[in-house]
Formats: structure tokens, C-alpha cells, sequence
């Protein structure tokens, strides 16, 4: 039988019962397209859905980053941690900045950093640390910001993949000093085209990444502080993002309830399952652990049902990069075994059917 292929997202299944139109008209007829009033808007929605003071929109989840890390006064030698299974994005950002990734190992449950082995080199006086919850999963922040006040360093919390997760009423990117969001298209909060935004409760921090998105300027031409840039969420981004924004919520849940469908039909599986299916996990990617990876994946396929890998190097081993020769246990066994299963608001539950009757047919083949 004939099937059509399950894919990982779907963009044009999230976005299909939308009017686009309508915002985007507004933005047309103001004839106002950078720094207007759709990004002032947003800007202060996001701020108080995240539950913070302060949110500055930029171009993109990375030189949002980039931005927090320059805005943070991190300097040339210094040295930021980073979790080494998390895309390479943390990585970006700290070498732009002329900065050196100090990689620390994860908690193989959560596969976020470890606060134990954050311990381990506190001492050593890293500028930043760098927390990325990853596939939706918050970190252990509370326990993370704990240590890292102790020592003052600020914390920066990678969101791109966690807009809406919470723990105790506190949302993603409302623990540290600063956190990062991406708007890149298949995030659970998405544009159409690229966006990001920086997030913080310190007016000044605030205020000196508003001033490093538009070339440093404290007012038109005057540069105040170096290291500026343009980078920009357009008018047109953020009037989209504003139809999306009261909807995150109920995607999230919804992402959730499939992750949990998929929890329960694996229980018994020989396979490693996403520690959580609470509000403190927004379903971003569900991520699964198997032995034999390259053969699942196979089976899956055959199946007409679509698999990825996030993220299959780690950031200590890619080519690009020779970083001096670290060796992170868990990091490296993550980045052989995960692998991505279908999971995104609107996939029907047919499909979440055929996804747990792949994974089963592969487990009862006997491998
Ligand atoms: C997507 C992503 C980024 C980068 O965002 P862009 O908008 O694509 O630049 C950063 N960090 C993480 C964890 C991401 O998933």
C-alpha cells in the first residue's frame, strides 16, 4: 500500500489556519518596515510572555547570541561554557565573539549541562555560561543559577528550542542574566523567514544590545559603544510573530501530547525516551536513544516515516574547529545514539499511530 512519507515538521501544516494576510497588509499600507510599531508590539509581548522587562528583537537566534555574549563584555581570550551536543550555535557565537569554548560534560537523563560537572570547573573562572535546553527540555537552571551566582558569572540560556517551557510558573529565558530565542521557521515559535530576540531583566544590558543590533548608535549616526552590527527583526516578521505568539501555548501542549503518546507506546522498548513530558519540556524535537541507530533509522524509512539526527558530531570533533583534545563521555554517546522522531502541531493522531507501529516492527524484528 501506498503511503505518504510522515515528515520530521511541517511548516505548511502549523501555519495552514492563519491569516497571514491581513497583518501583513497593515504592515504594507504603513509603508514602515524596520523598528516600527509591529516590532515595538511584539518586543513588549514577549517580554511579558517570557516574564521578563526587557526584550530586544534581532535578526536571528545566533547573533542573538552573539549579541548577549558582546553585551555581556566577554572578551577575546576569554573563555565561555557551552555543552558540546547542542548544534554548534553556542559554538558560533563564542568564536565570534574571538572568545574559547570551555566544553562541559552533560547529564546523560536530561542531556543538558551537567551542574556537577559545571562544578568541576567553576574555579577556573569561565566570562559566561552558556545553558541550552535542549529539544525543549529546560536544563537544571535553578541548581545551574545557584552555582553560578555563587561564583558571579552571569547566565546565558540558549531558548531557540524551549519558547514556553516552565517549571514552577517560571518560563524559559526568565532564569538567568539573559537568554536567547530563535524564530527560524521550525522553531515552536516561528516566522516565515528569519528572527530572534535577546531577553533580559537588566536595563542596561538591554540597552546595550538594542544599541549593538543597529551599528552601536546611541542615537542616528553616533556610535557610542563598538562591536555594533546591523541586526534586525523586520516589521513584517514581527507582525506574523504577533498572530503566532497567543497560540504557542496550545501548540506546546499539543507537541507534548504527542510526545506522550509516543513515552507510552515505548515503554517497554529498548530505547532511551525524553526524561519528561511535563510543562518543563515543550516537545521542540522528540529525541529517542538506540543502540543500533543507522538500522532503526532504516526501518523507519521503510516505513515511510522521517527521521534526523540532532546533533550527530559533537562540537569538540567538528573538522572546522580543532579544539585542544577534550573527552566528554556522555556528549560523545549521545551524539551516536539520538535520533528524531516526527512530532509538531497538527500531525494527526493516524500518523502518531504509524510512527509507534514503525518503531514497534523494528523492535520486534529482534534488533
Ligand atoms: C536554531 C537554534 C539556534 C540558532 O538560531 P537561528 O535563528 O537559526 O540562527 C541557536 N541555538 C539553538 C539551540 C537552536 O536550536
Amino acid at each position: 500500500m501506498a503511503t505518504t512519507f510522515i515528515p520530521l515538521f511541517s511548516a505548511k501544516i502549523v501555519n495552514s489556519s492563519l491569516d497571514f494576510m491581513t497583518p501583513l497588509k497593515k504592515v504594507l499600507d504603513s509603508h514602515w518596515y524596520i523598528l516600527g510599531d509591529e516590532v515595538k508590539a511584539f518586543e513588549y509581548e514577549f517580554a511579558q510572555y517570557v516574564g521578563v522587562n526587557h526584550c530586544i528583537s534581532v535578526a536571528n537566534g545566533s547573533e542573538a547570541l552573539e549579541l548577549a555574549l558582546r553585551g555581556l563584555g566577554v572578551q577575546p581570550d576569554d573563555r565561555v561554557v557551552a555543552v558540546a551536543n547542542a548544534g554548534f550555535y553556542g559554538s558560533t557565537a563564542i568564536h565570534a565573539v574571538g572568545a574559547t569554548p570551555l566544553y562541559v560534560e552533560i547529564d546523560p537523563v536530561t542531556l543538558t549541562l551537567c551542574p556537577k560537572a559545571l562544578m568541576a570547573v567553576i574555579d577556573t573562572k569561565p566570562a559566561v555560561i552558556i545553558v541550552t535546553h535542549l529539544y525543549g527540555q529546560l536544563a537544571n537552571i535553578e541548581e545551574i543559577v545557584r552555582i553560578a551566582e555563587a561564583a558571579g558569572i552571569p547566565v546565558l540560556e540558549d531558548c531557540a528550542q524551549s519558547h514556553g517551557a516552565r517549571r514552577n510558573g517560571k518560563q524559559a529565558g526568565s532564569f538567568g542574566t539573559v537568554a536567547c530565542f530563535s524564530f527560524y521557521p521550525t522553531k515552536n515559535l516561528g516566522a516565515l523567514g528569519d528572527g530572534g530576540a535577546v531577553v533580559t531583566n537588566d536595563s542596561e544590558l538591554a540597552s546595550k544590545i538594542s544599541q549593538l543590533r543597529q551599528y552601536g548608535w546611541s542615537e542616528k549616526y553616533q556610535v557610542t559603544i563598538p562591536g555594533g552590527r546591523n541586526s534586525r527583526l523586520d516589521e513584517l516578521q514581527a507582525a506574523i510573530l504577533r498572530i503566532k505568539l497567543p497560540l504557542l501555548d496550545q501548540w506546546n501542549d499539543s507537541r507534548r501530547s504527542i510526545a506522550k503518546r509516543y513515552n507510552e507506546a515505548f515503554a517497554k522498548l529498548d530505547m532511551l525516551l525524553p526524561s519528561s513530558i511535563d510543562v518543563d519540556y515543550v516537545a521542540h524535537l522528540y529525541v529517542v536513544r538506540v543502540k543500533n541507530r543507522a538500522a532503526f533509522a532504516a526501518t523507519l524509512k521503510e516505513h515511510c516515516v522521517s527521521t534526523d539526527i540532532h546533533y550527530p558530531i559533537a562540537d569538540h570533533d567538528q573538522p572546522g574547529y580543532k579544539a585542544e583534545s577534550v573527552s566528554l563521555k556522555e556528549t560523545e554517546l549521545a551524539c551516536q545514539t539520538v535520533i528524531s522522531l516526527p512530532c509538531f502541531p497538527g500531525l494527526t493522531d493516524n500518523e502518531v499511530s504509524r510512527v509507534i507501529e514503525a518503531v514497534t516492527a523494528y523492535f520486534s524484528k529482534g534488533e
